[in-house]
């Protein structure tokens, strides 16, 4: 369990004001101007030794990432912080915004200062009203305080820039935000070239979600070294779970990397619903990622690379837990539907086979199907996947994928049961 010595976020339930001079108090600021002195690639190779995974759901390395940025170059730097967070499921970077908008503005200005960007966008949500005006009241007083913004104290020049959605999950894709930002239609764009190359107006540009900026100057006052302790290897430091669905008390903690699922559910969740044998599935890492059955929960630990092993994934942590009342095509169907609802429409497969696996299933959930069409429905799965444009290919696709390997049974038993109902019926 993570010490409250360790806690990047101390004050992600707001029990304490989310102002400057509180921020203040709680550490935020300190020692700052002494990091950008140490220079861009000093802070870039922290970031790099700490092991950091991105944490809006693809965990790529994120000092990685920020060494792809050019060195030098005629064309200004970009950082696009990602805080759509449209995932079904997702619900940590809100909290971040509310309560701890300043540790967010102060990971901007590490990360720009990093990557030699003077403008950092965060693009928010649609629907994230009061958690803009927060994190604007945030950003307008590091301007006034001098702590950004031109000639202030730590000697970078930043601007921050909110920018609001308008609610399409498909604008928290990397490009298709680009897009969005520049004022277009907000729809991926085919990589290559990536953003670091071409991105933002056509000039280097680096996506990163709010939780993985956030977390960056913690790491820097602390140290690589400490955060690299945390977790397990691979999969350092801690990381904000949002547990949501048949749990006595869904909640967004911060908690070690690799914490076991049954751990995390006991201690800060009340438990599962009518007791951990009451279990039916998980779906560890947000909607798009495919569910685990109970028998695979028991010993189960939270982090990128068991979960992969298992053909699932740890997404953005965001974990939904489902017990035995739930009826598990039916829950499918409906994810089905937000896929559905979320394609942009670029590609034929996504476009066609999202409404197509959604049609299948609401049927499939009434056991009005043959058993032939279980086979077909993943043979659907598997030609969306891997031959669209962005992502939301396979987010649509997993999730389908994940519930006929593991409840097959289940749907064969619905189409059992309505054959002999029409059956009896029809004596
Ligand atoms: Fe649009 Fe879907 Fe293609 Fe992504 S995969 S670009 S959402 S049609």
């Amino acid at each position: 369990m993570l010490a409250d010595k360790d806690r990047i976020f101390t004050n992600i339930y707001g029990f304490q004001d989310a102002g400057l001079a509180s921020a203040r108090a709680r550490g935020t600021w300190e020692r700052t101007k002494e990091f950008i002195d140490k220079g861009h690639d000093w802070i870039i190779n922290e970031v790099k030794a700490s092991g950091l995974r991105g944490r809006g759901g693809a965990g790529f390395p994120t000092g990685l990432k920020w060494s792809f940025m050019p060195k030098a170059d005629t064309r200004p730097s970009y950082l696009v912080i990602n805080a759509d967070e449209s995932e079904p499921g997702s619900c940590k970077d809100r909290e971040i915004m509310r309560h701890e908008p300043h540790v967010l503005i102060e990971g901007a200005l590490v990360a720009c200062y990093a990557m030699r960007a003077h403008v950092c966008y965060i693009y928010l949500r649609g629907e994230y009203i009061r958690e803009r005006e927060r994190l604007q009241a945030a950003v307008d007083e590091a301007y006034a305080a001098r702590l950004i913004g031109k000639d202030n104290i730590h000697g970078w020049d930043l601007e921050v820039v909110l920018h609001h959605g308008a609610g399409a999950y498909i604008c928290g894709e990397e490009t298709a935000m680009l897009e969005s930002l520049e004022g277009k239609k907000g729809q991926p764009r085919l990589k290559p070239p990536f953003p670091a190359n071409v991105g933002l107006y056509g000039a280097p540009t680096t996506v990163n979600n709010v939780e993985s900026i956030a977390v960056v100057p913690t790491i820097l006052r602390r140290g690589s070294g400490w955060f690299s302790a945390l977790g397990k290897p691979n999969n350092t430091g801690t990381k904000l779970f949002q547990i949501s669905g048949h749990v006595n008390q869904p909640c967004v903690v911060e908690e070690e990397m690799g914490i076991p699922l049954r751990e995390l559910l006991d201690r800060h969740c009340g438990g599962v619903r009518g007791g951990w044998d009451n279990l039916l599935a998980v779906i560890p890492g947000g909607s798009s990622m495919p569910l685990l059955p109970a028998a695979q929960c028991q010993d189960l630990t939270l982090d990128f690379d068991t979960l992969s092993k298992l053909k699932s994934g740890m997404g953005t942590a965001a974990i939904i837990v489902m017990d035995k009342s739930t009826d598990i095509i039916k829950a499918f169907a409906r994810i089905a539907y937000f896929y559905k609802h979320e394609s942009c429409g670029q590609c034929t497969p996504c476009r066609e086979g999202t409404g197509w696996m959604w049609r299948v299933l609401e049927r499939m959930a009434k056991g009005q199907a043959e058993k032939r069409e279980i086979d077909l429905l993943f043979d659907v799965t598997k030609q969306i996947e891997g031959h669209t444009i962005c992502a939301l290919g396979e987010a649509a696709a997993w999730p389908v994928q994940g519930l006929i390997r593991n409840f097959r049974h289940v749907i064969e038993e619905r189409i059992d049961q309505y054959q002999a109902a029409h059956k009896r019926a029809a004596e």
